[in-house]
């Protein structure tokens, strides 16, 4: 069966990552992808997870130390804007993006295009040959569409001697189903 845009982006992580590896959950909302990803690099490697919700924080730091993970982790109440003052010079094997709004929480906090691409800039200049970015994007709320657009046309022009970029999405379905943007950094 054909998976889902969620279910894909945690395989075409998985192919990639390493123990040992630097890793990004620009949006950590409850936690689900960052420890997808701290299990994924284990006690060798780091996350870096980012969140502008206290609650976020609270939940994903939860969920990490119920697991075991929170050793391997740097989580940050701060926009995924900000990630190049926190990595400085590392380089990263993968970063993912699950953009919008958190579930059940406050629906007026969503992740916005500009800084969504901000980061984006700062984490394709550190990262590693063969590492990949994941964006989940979500258009059925009115900011999603304008979000989706400008980070379409932002990835559609990243040079692809440099990169290979990837469009999922299934365009039959009810509901907005959410596209899965991913970006490897070829060999140079
Ligand atoms: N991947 C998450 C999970 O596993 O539960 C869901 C993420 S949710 C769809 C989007 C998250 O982006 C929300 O928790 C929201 O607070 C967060 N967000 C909004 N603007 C942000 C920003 N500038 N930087 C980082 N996170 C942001």
């Amino acid at each position: 069966m054909l998976k889902t845009s969620l279910r894909y982006s945690h395989e075409l992580l998985e192919a990639v990552i390493e123990e040992g590896d630097i890793v990004v959950d620009a949006t950590m909302g409850n936690g689900n992808d960052t420890l997808f990803l701290a299990e994924r690099v284990g006690k060798k490697g780091h996350v870096y997870g980012f969140d502008v919700q206290e609650q976020a924080l609270a939940n994903t730091t939860k969920r990490l130390e119920e697991n075991d993970c929170l050793e391997q982790a740097t989580l940050l109440l701060q926009g995924h804007e900000t990630v190049g003052s926190i990595l400085l010079d590392k380089t990263i094997k993968a970063a993912v993006f699950n953009l919008g709004y958190l579930p059940k929480s406050d629906k007026h906090v969503v992740t916005h295009e500009a800084t969504t691409i901000t980061a984006l800039i700062a984490l394709l200049d550190r990262l590693e040959e063969k590492g990949r970015i994941i964006l989940v994007i979500y258009d059925g709320h009115d900011e999603g569409k304008i979000e989706k657009k400008e980070v379409l046309s932002f990835v559609s022009e990243l040079p692809q001697e440099k990169f290979s970029v990837l469009n999922y999405q299934f365009i039959n379905q009810r509901n907005n189903p959410p596209s899965l943007i991913c970006i490897e950094r070829k060999k140079d």
